[in-house]
């Protein structure tokens, strides 16, 4: 069956009637950049920065920064190369920050949050960030953000670093911008910020946290923590809904994308593209290549129907039988 896959390394991913969807990866390290070709991702579709962080003790310097992502871009020999900032707190927690006291974590100083709370943090990858952008595209993206103000707020730092960079000589390049949709809000409050954005990507793992209010490392609540549900299917064609409106380019990066039996469905919403873990990704792209669009049309129609958790369950293990 490995074997098999395998063959599929270096064909697109399209469903049987031609309908392409982009297939990227998740990752959070060099090593994990230099294993890309072995399964055919196109590109990255998160990058994890809090991994780099993983090992030290100390924040790196935005030289050390600037660095490590010309590196990761010289892998990636000009392939898409998304970079999340810094998502810290609750289950991502780091030894070289002080960890917060705070009675619910994953509803505290987190993600976005934490960044704004030490500006130093933010600006410092930011402005490493911009440098390397000199040497290939990235796209990047801010995890957590509920609302447009915060839009704002990024965007008059990113403005800042650059007249900081210039002020210093130091060169630097464009960006494309995105946001993780990964609150209830953000789905809500989305079509204020997608004007501003070039791309979003829905983070499944924490939009499942916060709509169901369940914990996602709490292992009493893996009833409470579905991988999908209707309410998630809801949150998430509302968010594709307004990305089309906005011809947005909308990604899903959450555990969920990694799901074989669930990517068609993904792809008959109108996701434009899965951004999944190398160890997953030829298993997905098999799933898509053995669907036709209209048959993921039909599956999407009439999975939004399903109102229980088990009925979606059921038909979906039920069509990959
Ligand atoms: C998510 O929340 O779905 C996501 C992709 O990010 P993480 O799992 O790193 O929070
Ligand atoms: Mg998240």
């Amino acid at each position: 069956h490995k074997q098999q896959l395998l063959l599929l390394k270096d064909l697109p991913t399209q469903t049987l009637d031609g309908h392409s969807v982009g297939l990227l990866a998740n990752v959070g390290s060099l090593n994990e950049i230099s294993h890309l070709t072995d399964v055919g991702a196109e590109g990255i579709g998160l990058f994890r920065t809090e991994f780099m962080l993983m090992n030290t003790t100390t924040i790196p310097s935005e030289k050390i920064q600037y660095h490590f992502y010309c590196d990761a871009l010289h892998l990636m020999d000009g392939k898409p190369f998304t970079i999340r900032t810094l998502d810290v707190g609750a289950d991502k927690e780091l030894p070289c920050l002080n960890p917060a006291c705070e009675d619910n974590p994953a509803l505290g100083v987190r993600g976005i949050r934490y960044t704004f709370a030490h500006p130093e943090i933010l600006t410092t990858q930011l402005k490493a960030i911009l440098r390397a952008a000199n040497h290939g595209p990235i796209r990047l993206m801010f995890p957590m953000l509920n609302q447009v103000e915060e839009l704002d707020t990024l965007f008059e730092l990113i403005e800042l670093c650059k007249v900081s960079l210039n002020e210093q000589e130091k060169g630097f390049g464009q960006l494309s911008y995105g946001i993780v949709v990964e609150t209830p809000a953000a789905v809500i409050n989305l079509e204020s910020m997608l004007p501003r954005l070039d791309f979003i990507s829905i983070g499944t793992n924490d939009l499942t946290q916060y709509a169901m209010a369940a914990d996602r490392t709490n292992p009493q609540l893996t009833r409470d923590y579905p991988s999908l549900s209707p309410a998630i299917l809801t949150l998430i064609q509302m968010t594709i809904d307004s990305a089309k409106k906005h011809n947005v380019k909308v990604s899903l990066c959450g555990e969920l994308a990694s799901d074989p039996i669930v990517a068609p469905l993904l792809v008959g919403m109108g996701i434009d593209e899965l951004s999944v873990n190398l160890a997953s990704l030829l298993e997905v792209k098999s799933a898509i290549r053995a669907s036709s669009h209209q048959a993921c049309l039909a599956m999407a129609q009439h999975a939004h129907k399903l109102k229980r958790i088990e009925e979606l369950n059921l038909y979906l293990t039920g069509l990959s039988l």
